[in-house]
């Protein structure tokens, strides 16, 4: 349910509509609208109708959410949801382009990726140091210590970080290391880890699992948002179809429903959903026109030689090219894509 307040509601009748709706075992999640102030508040529908909220000063209206999905929703929520990480502004005009190997191989991949990203208009460094394999035999990732060469390489370009986690041991080394944590897409549905992310006061990025239905993604979203924390990024990473020709098959559709259904950042993944590289530059643009609020792009210094997702990863130059192109392209539909020297309040 929603409590929307009127628009002179006085502080003391905000506290007290929470208050009623704590005594009763509900949780309200007080949201800072354009024009007022609205209260998500999650639990037994039955129960909250005996609360008789819309009898207490200052309530406007009490409005039933009848999508599953409460605190993700646009209907608790109408104004988008903007992530600031370091010079990042995730879900607002501006595009995000996140960039940087599939694997944490060394501090000079790292370092070397990260500048040219950064000087081509990244705002985020990404870099996996625990790496889920379909193997158990291929390479697992550096752990701790690409953990710390993310850190060092964050610190010294001032480009914000994101690993994925993959259970609670490395969620609290992440979350000691990096500014993002992401959830990969085969943890979609690992409730326990999306619990634990839920209670980290560090932003999450949210892969779409490789068969979920809209619905579940965002499902698994709200597990998340339901545990208190409301900075949540979803990226939509592509889905398991039939086709062989591409790795998965991208969903753009999804972007603009998502966006519909919810306040939160969508970005899009055109490196695992494509499994091409010469696909990430059309699969890129697309994903803007349809509006996408940023790109998690797999870059990588000798593809070639990487030790996970080279035939899917753009050298820096490419990256460069491409981010050059993104430019005009996000002008058309009222977006930017920034310039290494715009920086969003921060000197360096
Ligand atoms: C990744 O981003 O490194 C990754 C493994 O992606 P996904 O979970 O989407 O497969
Ligand atoms: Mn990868």
């Amino acid at each position: 349910m929603v409590v929307v307040m009127k628009k002179d509601a006085s502080r003391d009748q905000i506290e007290s509509v929470n208050r009623v709706l704590e005594s009763f075992g509900f949780s309200g999640h007080l949201i800072n609208g354009v024009n007022r102030i609205v209260i998500g508040a999650v639990g037994d529908r039955q129960a909250f109708a005996s609360l008789g909220l819309e009898a207490l000063p200052g309530v406007e209206k009490v409005v039933p959410i009848m999508r599953p999905f409460k605190l993700v929703s646009r209907e608790v929520q109408d104004h988008p949801t903007v992530i600031n990480v370091k010079d990042a502004r995730i879900g607002g005009e501006e595009i995000t382009l996140v960039a940087g190997p599939c694997a944490v191989e060394s501090l000079e991949q790292v370092m070397e990726t990260a500048e040219k990203a950064k000087a081509a208009g990244a705002r985020v460094l990404r870099g996996g140091a625990y790496k889920p394999r379909t193997s158990p035999y291929t390479f697992q990732g550096m752990e701790l210590e690409g953990l710390k060469i993310l850190h060092e390489a964050g610190t010294h370009t001032g480009l914000a970080t994101i690993t994925e986690i993959i259970d609670g041991p490395s969620l609290e080394l992440a979350c000691r290391y990096v500014d993002i944590v992401q959830v990969g897409a085969r943890n979609m549905q690992n409730f326990g880890l999306l619990k634990a992310v839920g209670q980290v006061g560090k932003p999450v990025l949210l892969k779409r699992g490789l068969s979920a239905t809209i619905e579940e993604w965002l499902m698994a979203a709200e597990y998340i948002m339901s545990e208190g924390n409301e900075q949540v990024i979803l990226c939509e990473r592509g889905i398991r179809t039939f086709e062989t020709y591409t790795r998965n098959t991208l969903d753009l559709s999804a972007v603009p429903l998502v966006k519909d259904l919810s306040h939160l950042p969508v970005l899009v993944d055109p490196s695992h959903s494509t499994g091409a590289a010469r696909l990430v530059g059309a699969m890129s643009k697309a994903a803007i026109a349809a509006g996408a609020d940023g790109l998690l792009i797999e870059v990588h210094p000798d593809p070639r030689k990487a030790l996970c997702d080279g035939p899917q990863s753009l050298t820096p130059d490419a990256f460069t090219q491409l981010a050059g192109e993104l430019r005009g392209l996000a002008a058309a539909v009222g977006r930017t894509v920034p310039l290494p020297d715009q920086l969003n309040g921060r000197k360096n």
